[in-house]
């Protein structure tokens, strides 16, 4: 069969194929959703909405691939990693301008994120040494014990559209390398990416059914988390959603990982460093137009002394130019839609509303063209119980919430329902100290506005941020990917 052309490259318009047992091909459902490029508004590709059928048949060709895969030796299976990570090096930038057409982050930003999710294949490439378990001789007279890990089956991973590069690569090379196979759903609202993907691991040798590709929203999800043959579940999303899959495959007795929702604080002590704050501020909370799950959202200064690091962050805020992500003066892009851009909006007059005061309007930042523009803004004198202090916005949205000490901060921030990252700013060792160990987060920055793990550490989100118990990526992940096996031998 021929293959399709390349993602990136595809015409206007044109429909996403699926991938399953090998062959990329139209999809059998014949409802479609639009594709959008936020910078412009224009519809650049159909989505389809895969019906039960489909996502069976995809399953199916994961769980004939199964037996197979796993007993390709390990480093065999590495090998077609390493060739993935030459094809992905190669396609870099084609690979980031997917990303930043469909989703609309800087050209930079994406060229970031497929960085990062490169690292995973990096990680995912010593396979052989992260399966090995553990051996104790002589539990018993003549008895030895040792532990091997072994992959579970066909995983189904379900992402969202806010690392369209990124997330995938989270979940796929170190589930494959580890000798499951896959059925991936990109986001419906960004599935090109997912799909160029697909077709590097394919085009590396992998063989059919190994990774097979599925689109479409709420029923092709679950078709996925019912499905008896699917084994575990890597989910990226909202904490509705996330809470959603956490509990309806668990209750098909899945192991099932939600990454979930988040509202990041950073908290400013007055001795803050304030060059590396505020540029550290400023990208966190508006890099990627606010929409990532580390995106501090809720700014804490602490007492009047952080006040001119505050005063700072609204002079640069005010200036960011919103634009086109391909053009280098751009330092913002859109948001992903305009339910997205309207959702800013509504937060904006809720907290009005409730007695916030605007310091940064961006609502009326139109940008260039028809696309879902809107700038850096922000909400001062926000208060801990308002809407806007407590609610994932997922936009381009500060809020200021003012403590007087660093404990007062702490506590601000572990009211929170989500727990995934917190950053403090300080040169105090002291206050450091105590904001490492006290505060109900699992990405912990000391002046770091983006506390991302490197590939090799776990995606550690606590609290509503994440539900299950092993996170994405690191060792964590091998282990969410295998079943541990505990072997007894006696032989004297
Ligand atoms: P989303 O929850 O809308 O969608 C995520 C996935 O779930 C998509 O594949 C979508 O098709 C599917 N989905 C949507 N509604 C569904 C439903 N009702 N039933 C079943 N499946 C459904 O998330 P999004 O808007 O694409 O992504 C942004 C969200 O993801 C934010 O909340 C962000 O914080 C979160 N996120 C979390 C992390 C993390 O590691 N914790 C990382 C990135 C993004």
């Amino acid at each position: 069969m021929a293959q399709p052309t390349p993602a990136a490259d595809r015409p206007d318009a044109s429909p996403v194929p699926v991938l399953v047992d090998g062959a990329f091909r139209p999809a059998a459902a014949s409802d479609t959703d639009p594709v959008y490029e936020p910078a412009t508004g224009r519809e650049i590709a159909r989505v389809p909405r895969c019906g039960r059928e489909e996502i069976d048949a995809a399953v199916r060709a994961a769980d004939r691939a199964f037996g197979a895969w796993r007993a390709v030796p390990v480093p065999e299976r590495a090998q077609v990693l390493f060739r993935y990570k030459q094809h992905l090096e190669r396609e870099h930038e084609a690979l980031a301008r997917c990303v930043a057409r469909e989703n609309g982050k800087l050209l930079d930003d994406a060229r970031a994120e497929v960085r990062r999710g490169i690292e995973v294949v990096d990680f995912a490439c010593g396979m052989p040494s992260l399966l090995m378990g553990e051996t104790v001789e002589g539990i018993a007279r003549g008895v030895d014990s040792h532990t091997v890990r072994v992959p579970v089956g066909p995983v189904a991973g379900i992402c969202p559209f806010n690392f369209p590069a990124m997330i995938p690569l989270w979940m796929f090379p170190i589930a494959i390398a580890a000798g499951n196979t896959f059925v991936l759903k990109p986001s419906e609202r960004t599935p090109l990416t997912g799909v160029r993907l697909a077709e590097l691991l394919v085009e590396a040798g992998l063989p059919p059914g190994v990774l097979n590709v599925v689109h479409g929203g709420r029923e092709a999800v679950d078709a996925l988390l019912d499905h008896p043959l699917v084994r575990a579940v890597s989910f990226v999303g909202s904490e509705p959603v996330a809470r959603h899959v956490y509990a309806r495959a668990a209750a098909s007795g899945k192991r099932v990982q939600a990454m979930a929702g988040a509202k990041n604080h950073l908290v400013v002590l007055p001795d803050a460093d304030p060059e590396l704050t505020v540029k550290a501020v400023m990208g966190s909370a508006f890099g990627a137009a606010g929409q990532r799950c580390l995106a501090g959202s809720v700014l804490v200064p602490v007492g009047d002394g952080a006040r001119p690091i505050l005063e700072r962050v609204a002079r640069e805020a005010a200036a960011v130019k919103v634009g086109d992500p391909f053009l280098e003066d751009s330092a913002m892009g859109p948001v992903i839609r305009e339910e997205a851009r309207a959702r800013v909006a509504r937060y904006v007059e809720k907290g009005l509303a409730e007695g916030a005061r605007l310091l940064v309007d961006g609502r009326a930042r139109a940008g260039t063209g028809g696309g879902f523009f809107v700038g850096p803004t922000i909400l001062d004198g926000v208060r801990p119980e308002m809407a806007v202090a407590r609610e994932e916005v997922f936009g381009p949205l500060l809020s200021v919430v003012h403590a007087a000490s660093v404990e007062e901060a702490i506590d601000l921030v572990n009211r929170s329902r989500f727990g995934n990252a917190a950053s403090i700013f300080t040169t105090s060792g002291r206050a450091a100290w105590l904001f490492r160990t006290r505060v109900e987060a699992g990405m912990v920055g000391i002046n770091v506005g983006v506390a991302a793990p490197m590939a090799f550490f776990p995606f550690a989100g606590w609290k509503h941020s994440f539900f299950g118990d092993l996170h994405a990526t690191g060792k964590d992940a091998v282990r969410f990917y295998t079943e541990s096996r505990v072997v007894i031998e006696r032989w004297a």
